[in-house]
């Protein structure tokens, strides 16, 4: 297998020289806080820059990505947290505001009734704060591995590894997983965290996400424009591009 830090440059450097309109920095790099940057980057990597890394922000809009386009998580994130900025405010909203406030994102209801259910229990057992604990973000209703690590990184700006499902396929087709492979994204970011070094944790989300959509895509991947081609397993590919 090719070097972590050979990959990781080479996935840089693909998104660097993407079009700002794709993602990508553009040729001359951007200012952080371009609006420009933001527009394709994960949703709840905006949302927690607007809202300057709040914990709540940071959570509610986690939440609201779940099965949810990035388009959709910005503007239910948004109008929900004009009216609920914490834990009190949510609770305060009348009956059925909150589904209304985050419709269209997927499983609206069910996610309304998870927010409530966490704005009490952050008020009745952390005084109102997000706690910065894995275990302890678990044990919150509607919270998984996922959403516990995308808290601790983007909030709290801990290591944790954000295991999608663009994650987990790529790590499956590489080989990074082992002979065996991975059947979930539990399972893979466990192996992951074995596998790849800290310094890789928090970014490897980001690149993937990107390189998932555009290039190792779920069928028939760009396998001929893969800029991480070399050491490759494709393991599981049948058919490419
Ligand atoms: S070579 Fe193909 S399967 Fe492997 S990472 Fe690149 S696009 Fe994905």
């Amino acid at each position: 297998m090719t070097g972590w830090k050979t990959i990781m440059k080479a996935l840089e450097s693909w998104r660097k020289n993407l079009p700002p309109s794709q993602g990508g920095d553009g040729a001359g790099g951007q200012a952080k806080g371009d609006p420009n940057l933001g527009a394709a980057d994960p949703s709840v990597t905006t949302i927690a820059e607007r809202y300057k890394q709040a914990p709540w922000a940071v959570l509610v809009s986690t939440i609201i990505s779940l099965r949810t386009k990035d388009e959709v998580t910005l503007v239910s994130s948004r109008r929900l947290l004009e009216r609920s900025p914490s834990p009190e405010s949510l609770l305060a909203l009348p009956d059925g505001e909150v589904e209304r406030l985050i419709y269209p994102a997927g499983f609206y209801r069910t996610k309304a009734a998870n927010l409530r259910k966490i704005a009490a229990v952050l008020l009745e057992r952390y005084d109102g704060q997000v706690p910065a604990d894995m275990d302890t973000l678990l044990a919150l209703p509607g919270v998984g591995r996922k959403t516990a690590n995308l808290v601790l990184i983007e909030a709290f700006d801990m290591d944790g590894i954000c295991v999608d499902t663009h994650v987990h396929r790529i790590s499956n087709r590489q080989g990074w997983l082992g002979e065996a492979g991975s059947k979930s994204p539990d399972e893979t970011e466990a192996i992951l965290r074995r596998v790849l070094p800290r310094k890789y944790w928090k970014g490897i989300n980001s690149l993937l996400v990107l390189y998932g959509q555009r290039i190792c895509r779920p069928i028939s991947p760009y396998c001929s424009r893969c800029v991480i081609a070399c050491g490759c397993a494709r393991r599981g590919v049948e058919r490419s591009r």
